[in-house]
């Protein structure tokens, strides 16, 4: 293939971001399916924005030959895993299209898809998201607790996410720059961009089997993934504890009262163990609970104001940091 050189100076128009950790079985079909979508847009120019986020296969020297042989593969390769958020965080920020397009790299989201979106960031559109309209390809169980997620989570915060959108989208540069100076550390990216607002419009696409690899998710991912994502959005969780703390002591006081009065009026009474045990034992579990949620903000507080990079990048390839 011959090496394609790009002027330093000029930005590309779009920007395929992809992070990708140990997928060297994934990658040949990625360029070659992304390149051919690409080259369907031929009016614009690109950029495939590559996060090694602490491959352990042959993903990285794999990358380095695409990038040898074509200067819009970039490479920003992370000294370790920081996980797929991290390298999505790291591509907006290193991209330097006027709209961007996070895609993972196992095809599960097609990119023939890209070409739609391009169509309605034409007519105006800031933000365009995939909604996978069918998710036939992931189990029930995955299905039903993506659900619970979404209803809890848009229940909770006052910028709702759409059911079922991913990371996949089309992203304009005024989004991209409104993210780029958040300065918080815990990221959760979907409602992050509920959260930007503009205009923005959702197209229906059937999420794929992986093409080929591992899926590197699991329950207990998911899990801290959902309590990261609703920690990082709202308060409530913090609230509630406020009501119901109400409730129990007013209920409470009305109860010492009666204590009072029945024990001035028949005198002191012995039995009362088993309801005396219930009440501390259900008091005890509530309160272990609200330490528990407090701990989840405090435990992020303290991550903020550590100020840590959020990930580090061991290596650069094509990247011009200059511009
Ligand atoms: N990924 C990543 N870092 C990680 C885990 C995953 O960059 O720590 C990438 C992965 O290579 C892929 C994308 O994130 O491009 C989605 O991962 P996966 O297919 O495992 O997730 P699923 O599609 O099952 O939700
Ligand atoms: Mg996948």
């Amino acid at each position: 293939m011959n090496k394609v050189i790009v002027k330093k100076s000029q930005n590309p128009d779009i920007s395929i971001i992809v992070s990708m950790y140990n997928e060297e079985e994934s990658l040949a079909l990625f360029f070659e399916t992304i390149r051919k979508t690409l080259e369907k847009l031929k009016q614009y120019t690109y950029e495939i924005v590559c996060i090694d986020d602490g491959s352990v296969d042959g993903t990285y020297s794999l990358l380095e030959k695409y990038a040898a042989e074509d200067e819009r593969v970039k490479i920003l390769k992370f000294s370790r895993n920081f996980g797929k958020e991290y390298g999505l965080m790291a591509g907006l920020k290193y991209c330097k299209g006027r709209a961007a397009i996070p895609i993972d790299v196992d095809l599960q989201d097609p990119p023939e898809l890209i070409v739609k979106f391009v169509k309605k960031w034409e007519e105006g559109y800031d933000m365009v998201y995939g909604i996978r309209n069918d998710r036939r390809s992931d189990t029930l169980l995955k299905r039903l607790t993506a659900a619970m997620f979404y209803k809890i989570y848009n229940l909770m915060t006052r910028s709702p996410i759409p059911y079922n959108a991913g990371d996949y989208r089309l992203i304009d540069r005024k989004i991209i720059n409104a993210i780029l100076d958040l300065e918080e550390r815990n990221i959760f990216m979907k409602g992050i961009f509920g959260w930007t607002g503009f205009k923005s419009c959702g197209i229906k696409y059937v999420r794929q089997q992986r093409k080929a690899g591992q899926s590197k998710w699991n329950y207990w991912k998911l899990w801290n993934f959902a309590l990261d994502g609703i920690t990082a959005s709202t308060t409530l969780p913090l609230r509630i504890w406020t009501y119901l703390g109400s409730v129990l002591s007013f209920l409470g006081v009305l109860y010492a009262f009666y204590i009072i009065v029945r024990t001035m009026t028949y005198g002191v009474d012995v039995p009362g163990y088993a309801s005396l045990l219930v009440f501390i034992l259900l008091v005890g579990g509530v309160q272990m609970i609200i330490l528990g949620i407090l701990g989840e903000y405090i435990g992020r507080i303290f991550i903020e104001v550590k100020r840590r990079p959020l990930y580090l990048i061991e290596k650069k390839v094509n990247v011009n940091d200059g511009e």
